[in-house]
């Protein structure tokens, strides 16, 4: 490897925040100090026995960027050592980590059991791309242990979930599933993106592998998509790495880059916005027209005691109901004028959407409502702007 890492400290030793700062660096022999982008497709060696080396693995160093680069290479070791999973990979979307994690897993003749309250691409994964391949899936309400149990089968080789779940925030109990999956021979994978791995650690709860879509608040400043898979050294040689170096979901190493400085700041950001969004919550929950407000911190969430188990702070979005339905919703949310309209989250802008009509429009209205998903709900993703102005803009969108 031309990179190297002088002077290497015992990243053991260190705490999240120390790792997210100088985890994972590569060096160049230049001694620069923010990490390089290396915007290269491919590698050149000395001499043929040089490429030979590294083509048979002698030579462990770079060879092509679709499956390796010293960027992609940093930003993967970084959340390795924030995650505490002994390998990753980072991928260019979200989606892409997801289509991986559980594609690498099955072959026809294969079952996968998920919680029915996924992010929409998720849940199209599972519900109908698996299923055309002879991978059958069965989706259950995920907060209820008894419909995991049930729906397990011999075949049974993964389970899915996420959460807190996109959009009404419910608390699944991961150490609980993966002890279900593992009983039943299956492994769990678990969607981060909501909690962030600051404040849920899911390989630590039992599950087998874990994905983020990273251009949520890994990035956090709304630039670029990736993706990162985080699991044991055996379950990625297993069922990621090869898929992934023959398909070729790749990351730019200018997106591993904008990410990987990401991380540095990630503490800081999910620390204030967690911090902004639980206050706000609180202010939701005294507005006129506001029915219902639902956010993992507070005490009147359905799993509060399990959000603080599992949860070390209750994230950085929440969601409300408005009263009189896509009519009051669509009104309170056209009012504001700080918080902006974007299905997107974990941005350092606030950002509001009516899952109803956006992020949840491709399922039946039966579908919704057997979510929560009601016309008159809300997601709020709260940024980085001042609690003040954000309090004063909900005040002003309910008519104060
Ligand atoms: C955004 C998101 C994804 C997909 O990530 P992309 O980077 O958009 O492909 C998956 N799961 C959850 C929970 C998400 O919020």
């Amino acid at each position: 490897m031309s990179a190297s890492i002088p002077r290497p400290f015992d990243p053991a030793a260190m705490r999240p925040d120390t790792l997210l700062v100088h985890g994972g660096g590569l060096r160049s022999p230049f001694g620069e100090t923010s990490e390089a982008v290396f915007l290269t497709q491919g590698f050149v060696y000395d001499t043929m026995e040089a490429a030979e080396a590294r083509f048979s693995g002698a030579d462990p160093g770079f060879i092509y960027s679709r499956f390796s680069n010293p960027t992609v290479a940093m930003f993967e070791q970084r959340m390795a050592l924030l995650e505490g999973a002994e390998a990753a990979r980072a991928t260019a979307s979200g989606m892409a980590a997801v289509t991986a994690a559980m594609l690498g897993q099955v072959k026809a003749g294969d079952h996968v059991v998920a919680a029915k309250a996924l992010f929409g691409s998720c849940r199209y994964i599972v519900e109908d791309l698996l299923p055309r391949f002879g991978v059958a899936s069965t989706l259950i309400d995920g907060c209820d242990l008894d419909q995991w149990r049930a729906a397990m089968r011999p075949n049974t080789k993964a389970c899915f979930l996420e959460s807190p779940t996109n959009p009404t925030l419910d608390i699944i109990d991961i150490a609980a599933v993966a002890e279900i999956a593992h009983a039943g021979g299956a492994r769990l994978v678990v969607d981060n993106v909501l909690a962030t791995p600051m404040l849920q650690s899911p390989l630590k709860l039992g599950a087998d592998c874990v994905v983020y879509s990273a251009t949520k608040h890994i990035d956090g400043q709304g630039r670029c998509l990736g993706g990162v898979i985080l699991a044991s050294e055996q379950f990625i040689a297993d069922h990621v790495h090869n898929l992934l170096r023959q398909t070729g979901p790749s990351i730019s190493p200018f997106n591993a880059w904008v990410l990987l400085k990401g991380l540095e700041t990630l503490p800081l950001r999910v620390e204030r916005q967690a911090r902004t969004a639980a206050a706000l919550a609180d202010v939701v929950a005294g507005l006129p027209g506001v029915a219902k407000v639902l956010y993992p911190g507070r005490a009147d969430h359905p799993q509060a005691e399990l959000a603080r188990r599992q949860m070390k702070g209750g994230g950085t979005m929440l969601a409300f109901e408005i009263e009189g339905g896509k009519a009051g919703a669509f009104h309170f949310a056209n009012r504001l004028r700080l918080i902006r309209i974007s299905n997107n989250l974990g941005d350092a802008k606030s950002l509001i959407t009516h899952p109803a009509t956006t992020t949840h429009q491709r399922l039946t209205p039966e579908a919704r409502a057997e979510l929560g998903i009601s016309e008159g709900l809300l997601r709020l993703s709260v940024g980085l702007e001042h609690l003040d102005d954000l309090a004063a803009d909900l005040a002003g969108a309910a008519g104060l």
